[in-house]
């Protein structure tokens, strides 16, 4: 663990200025145009962004310095501060990132998993935090626990992506200067937050990852998941973009998910399955149901029937999670025996089914955790350190 800003006492001051990652191409262009600067420095601008992930403007060394000037005193360009790292045994590895004015988020570097995705592959996947806690009150979540606290910027959201492949490039050769080999090849927008909830951020964040002359990392290789904001879901759907949709569906009935999910009061599942249905039909993706599994709440073999039922209308896979404990919570991990049960039976009614042999599970990985305890200890610190 490095120094941390302590919760309250050494708050950091927030940037007063844009950070330039919260910047699309055609606004920089504007800028740049402006200014009287040639084009073709902007792409070596944004080269140094993306490519070598810089952390300061003197690292642009092939720009001239009265552009760099220039754009210092427009823009900021803020490094995520890493406060903790959490590797699990099978190199699933979690990141707690402190933020400018104190706050702090988490990020889950998750490899590819053969059990899931049935064959071997380099795949990396990080999960991707949008907001500072998050308002919907899930009751199994360890994120909702404190509320929402704010959205994140644009910024803040590319910074993840680029502060992980700056740690993996660094580890790698000890150079920041990677090239163009990507260490996250996907991402999923499924860390602290709902990612629909901080929807004009999200959307202009995952253009700038997903830009060639950004991360360029593909749509299809994006998933936004989402508790269920049912006109959300059906804005993203008139989006350009083919990103992956995933829904945090957890329960197959209203009387369920109304227990345990109380965004589905103002969202009922007939609600939530319209608009999902909209966006399957408008990409021609097929959208993925997660389901966490937990005892005597949701994991009923009786469940599997409306389960089915709801993913074959949606063209949907399902994705089974046993539940990661949580702390402080009295939700609890069914057997194993019993999720493979419960797989089996939804495959037995023609859904394609897969129990996520969850990564992570000894590094606190349901979402919010690191967070939560590592909020916990500096409470708990004297004043005075
Ligand atoms: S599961 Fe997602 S939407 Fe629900 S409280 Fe946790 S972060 Fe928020």
């Amino acid at each position: 663990m490095i120094a941390l800003a302590r919760k309250g006492h050494l708050r950091l001051p927030a940037p007063v200025t844009c950070d330039i990652r919260s910047q699309l191409r055609e606004e920089l262009e504007a800028r740049f145009k402006d200014w009287g600067a040639p084009a073709y420095r902007l792409t070596q601008l944004l080269e140094w962004l993306y490519v070598h992930r810089a952390t300061g403007w003197d690292q642009m060394t092939n720009i001239p310095k009265a552009l760099r000037q220039q754009l210092a005193g427009e823009f900021s360009l803020h490094e995520l501060t890493l406060a903790r790292q959490q590797g699990a045994r099978d190199t699933t590895r979690k990141f707690l990132w402190q933020l400018a004015d104190g706050a702090f988020i988490e990020s889950v570097l998750i490899p590819a998993n053969p059990a899931l995705y049935s064959e071997a592959s380099d795949r990396q996947t990080l999960c991707v935090s949008t907001q500072v806690g998050c308002a919907y009150g899930c009751r199994f979540c360890a994120s909702g626990l404190e509320g929402w606290k704010r959205n994140l910027g644009v910024d803040e959201i590319v910074g993840q992506i680029l502060a992980v492949e700056r740690l993996a490039a660094a580890e790698a050769g000890g150079s920041s200067a990677p090239g163009n080999s990507r260490a996250v090849t996907n991402l999923v927008f499924m860390g602290m937050g709902e990612p629909l909830a901080n929807y004009n951020n999200l959307l202009k964040a995952l253009r700038i990852l997903n830009a060639p002359w950004g991360c360029g990392i593909g749509a299809r290789k994006i998933t936004i998941s989402t508790s269920g904001l049912a006109p959300q879901i059906r804005r993203l759907a008139e989006e350009p973009e083919q990103f992956q949709l995933a829904i945090s569906l957890h329960g197959a009935t209203d009387e369920v998910r109304n227990r345990i999910m109380p965004v589905n009061r103002k969202y009922p599942l007939n609600e939530l399955a319209a608009a999902a249905e909209q966006y399957q039909k408008r990409k021609g993706r097929m959208i993925t149901l997660e389901y966490i599994l937990i005892e005597g709440v949701n994991d009923h073999l009786d469940q599997t029937a409306p389960l089915a039922k709801l993913a074959q209308r949606l063209h949907a896979k399902v994705n089974l999670i046993p539940y990661n404990k949580v702390e402080g919570l009295e939700w609890r991990r069914p057997a194993e025996e019993h999720c493979i049960a419960f797989a089996e039976r939804l495959r037995q009614n023609g859904v394609t089914a897969t129990l996520r042999l969850e990564k992570g599970h000894d590094i606190d990985a349901a979402c919010g955790q690191l967070r939560l305890k590592t909020e916990k200890e500096l409470a708990a610190q004297p004043a005075s350190t």
